[in-house]
């Protein structure tokens, strides 16, 4: 597009002499710019058409172009005006000359017919031109004004129209050149996919909506033995091999045509030209169609034989125990949550049953015959037990060291579990010959069995763990089954027991004494302290619910040394307020204590710190804690206590080893015989009971060793006249008192 059009150049030239003439005058005018007095025509005009069509448009112009360009157009518009024969071309021209600059509202045009109406003839001071010849009334100078306008308009309209085209055909040009751009790049690209398509490795494949296969690559007809012929009318159905197809519940694909899915990968076996099958992955991804609908389906597969073969190596070793081959603890781990994964199918909850075992005595045979011969025992139990035992449902793992284990799905009761623990016993029970040796294994089994929705793997273990303790603490080669109640009492136990060590701070342990009384004039000549507890749940609790778990612990060594002291705090009170009237405190020592080496060092801190003299204690000491020690050590404790003025009892005596011919080499002084012997003491005159036999010997043998002697749980004044007359030193029992607190020993001391 040019600028806009200016008159064509020569057309003044072929003008008539007067109108020539006149427009000389004009663009003298022109030209002359001011006269005197007054603005020329053309630019006043011009200014009042600048006004009029300010803002109309938006135009790239300075105000002073604007007014440069109406200048032109006026001048040629007065001098066509006053042309002879009038032409309305310079008026079309300035029309177009005006979308030219940009000009293009309905209200430029407007403001311009109307300005050129209105203002054009006003402006035009005809009276100064000379025009003799022209004859205003005859030709109409409004009438030429008026086609002037017509012809502007119409100048303007198809300038305008004829730029819309413009417009419109550059967009098109455009559109057209973008479109060629993709198609060229679009080819490419398609010719780069055809040519990855044709030539890579991996399998693809292209097919419909409804599983028709369309197309597929080299690769894939390789990896299927297909031909193209067979291969781009089947279905993608035909790659999979019948069983897995059928097995497949075909999910994913349905998710996938309704277009739930764009991508998905799987495992699948696929037929192989020699007839067997490969293992591939396939990838599928949804195409889509512009509206979004799903319309192809590409699937890329990989055959992932020989990975998946080293995986599953890997797992096999993972999950395998290399020495004896048997699963390891974590396929067992493994299958045991696939077992509680299990659903229950109308028939009643799934149960599933666990043996845990643990041989006898292993670390025995491996420190002394060798990790060797541990290791090919180790084997040969596992041979012999994935021969008993291992089948459908049921595993034998190898947990680690001399722990195996066997699952059980779908048992129906505990017994099923029972007869597997007692297959076990029986296939271990021959002896394994292993070089030189023959070795005899036993193992300690625990037997758990529930329904699975009533329990979780966890529980199961840990009980089956619990249970197989139980039997090894039985006395091993035996099998145990979990029972509800014994776990209970041993968890409320290890509840007591965790709880001691706070209660020992909190001061809930208290002592209460128990006279011993002398038979011949029933004076106490000694008390027994009896620890308690006063627990702030189960209130006071005997010395038989704590003793035992104090001393699994160890505790019972700092509770012992607590106890020990409190008593001879007390003792040395009596001494203080009843001089030599005072009891002697005789205070159990629990067998952990009795052993303990700082024993004798402990007690002689306590006599010095308490000042109690040694011949007012007296320790209590059971003969399971003297009688079998390997070493030495506790006795000579023992004896030193005794050199220091201590007197030894044996508690309990009678119920234990009663090893009486080795009682004579021991420090002690005093026996006291358990109750359980005295309760079968009657009157006198009724036949003796092998009870009385028993005390009466028990009495004189104490004293041919000059030794007291002391009748525990004196409860009937029979009984104590028995024990008198028997020669019994000492009594001990509710007749003569209850343990009870040190002030009703003070009582019984101040009454004599
Ligand atoms: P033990 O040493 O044989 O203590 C005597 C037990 O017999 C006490 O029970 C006592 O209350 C009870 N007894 C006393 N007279 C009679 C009677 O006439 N009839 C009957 N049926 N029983 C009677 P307790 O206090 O329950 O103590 C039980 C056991 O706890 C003690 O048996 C002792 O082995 C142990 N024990 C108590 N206190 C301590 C302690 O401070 N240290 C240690 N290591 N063991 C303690
Ligand atoms: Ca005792
Ligand atoms: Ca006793």
């Amino acid at each position: 597009m040019s600028g806009p059009p200016g008159p064509p150049r020569g057309w003044l030239g072929a003008m008539t002499t007067p109108a020539r003439r006149r427009a000389d005058t004009v663009t003298l005018r022109l030209d002359s710019g001011v006269e005197p007095g007054g603005v020329s025509v053309v630019h006043s005009f011009a200014r009042v058409w600048s006004a009029a069509i300010a803002g109309t448009s938006y135009v790239p112009m300075s105000g002073a172009e604007v007014v440069d360009l109406l200048n032109g157009l006026t001048g040629e518009l007065i001098e066509s005006l006053l042309s002879e024969p009038f032409t309305d071309e310079p008026a079309r021209r300035a029309g177009a000359a005006l979308v030219g600059c940009h000009f293009t509202t309905v209200s430029t045009l407007e403001k311009s017919v109307s300005v050129i109406g209105e203002r054009l003839l006003a402006d035009l001071d005809l009276s100064r031109l000379e025009l003799p010849e022209f004859d205003l009334a005859s030709t109409g100078l409004a009438t030429r004004v008026a086609r002037m306008q017509g012809a502007l308009a119409a100048g303007y309209a198809q300038a305008l129209r004829e730029n819309t085209l413009a417009e419109q055909e550059a967009i098109s040009a455009a559109v057209l050149q973008a479109r060629d751009e993709a198609e060229v790049a679009l080819r490419s690209s398609e010719t780069k996919f055809r040519a990855m398509f044709t030539d890579v490795a991996t399998g693809i494949g292209i097919a419909d909506m409804t599983g028709r296969v369309l197309d597929v690559n080299d690769a894939l007809l390789r990896m299927t033995g297909m031909t193209r012929e067979q291969a781009v009318h089947g279905h993608v159905r035909d790659y999979i091999i019948p069983e897995d197809a059928e097995r497949g519940r075909w999910e994913t694909w349905e998710q996938m045509r309704r277009g739930e899915l764009d991508h998905y990968q799987i495992e699948k076996r696929l037929h192989r030209p020699d007839g067997g099958w490969a293992w591939a992955t396939i990838t599928a991804s949804l195409v889509r169609a512009d509206d979004g609908q799903p319309q192809y389906l590409v699937a890329m597969i990989e055959d992932v034989t020989e990975q998946r073969a080293l995986r599953e190596r890997l797992r096999y070793q993972a999950t395998h125990d290399p020495l004896t081959g048997l699963p390891n603890r974590m396929l067992f781990l493994e299958r045991l949550d696939e077992a509680f994964a299990g659903t229950n199918d109308g028939s009643g909850p799934k149960r599933v049953g666990l043996c845990y075992l643990d041989l006898d005595g292993f670390k025995m045979i491996n420190d002394s015959l060798g990790h060797d011969v541990g290791d090919q025992l180790l084997v040969a139990v596992a041979r012999r037990l994935d021969t008993a035992i291992a089948g459908p449902g049921r595993l034998v793992a190898r947990m680690g060291g001399d722990e195996f284990v066997v699952l059980a799905a779908d048992t129906g009761s505990v017994d099923d579990m029972t007869a597997i623990a007692e297959t076990v016993q029986v296939t271990l029970a021959p002896p394994v010959r292993i070089g030189g040796h023959e070795l005899s294994v036993s193992a300690s089994l625990g037997v758990v069995e529930r329904a699975i929705n009533a329990d979780t793997a966890a529980d199961l273990m840990r009980d089956a763990d619990i249970t197989q303790y139980w039997a090894k603490s039985d006395g091993r080669a035996r099998w145990a089954a979990y029972n509800p109640e014994r776990n209970a009492h041993e968890v409320a136990r290890f509840t007591l027991s965790a709880a001691m060590p706070a209660a020992m701070e909190r001061e809930e342990f208290y002592v209460d004494y128990q006279p011993l009384v002398r038979m011949s004039d029933e004076r106490i000549t000694g008390v027994e302290a009896l620890v308690r507890w006063q627990h702030p749940v189960f209130g006071r609790l005997p010395p038989d619910r704590f003793i035992e778990l104090a001393e699994e612990t160890g505790l019972i060594v700092p509770l012992g040394r607590w106890i020990l002291r409190a008593a001879c705090v007390q003792a040395r009170d009596w001494l203080d307020r009843f001089g030599e009237r005072a009891p002697f405190v005789s205070v159990n020592l629990a067998v952990r204590q009795s052993r303990e080496p700082n024993l004798v060092s402990d007690v002689r801190a306590i006599l010095a710190e308490t000042g109690l003299p040694p011949r007012k204690l007296q320790l209590e000491v059971t003969e399971s804690a003297i009688m079998g020690v390997a070493d030495d050590g506790p006795l000579d404790a023992l004896r030193t206590l005794d050199e220091m003025g201590i007197r030894i009892a044996i508690d309990d005596f009678g119920t234990g080893y009663s090893n009486l011919a080795y009682l004579r080499h021991l420090p002690v002084r005093e026996l006291k015989i358990a109750g359980s012997f005295i309760e079968g003491l009657q009157a006198e005159g009724e036949t003796d009971p092998i009870d009385a036999k028993i005390v009466k010997t028990l009495v004189s043998l104490a004293h041919a060793l000059e030794l007291t002697v002391t009748a525990e749980g004196v409860e009937t004044t029979a009984q104590a006249d028995r024990l008198r007359r028997i020669g019994c030193d000492s009594g001990q029992g509710w007749l003569f008192a209850r343990p009870g607190p040190p002030d009703a020993i003070d009582r019984l001391l101040s009454a004599g």
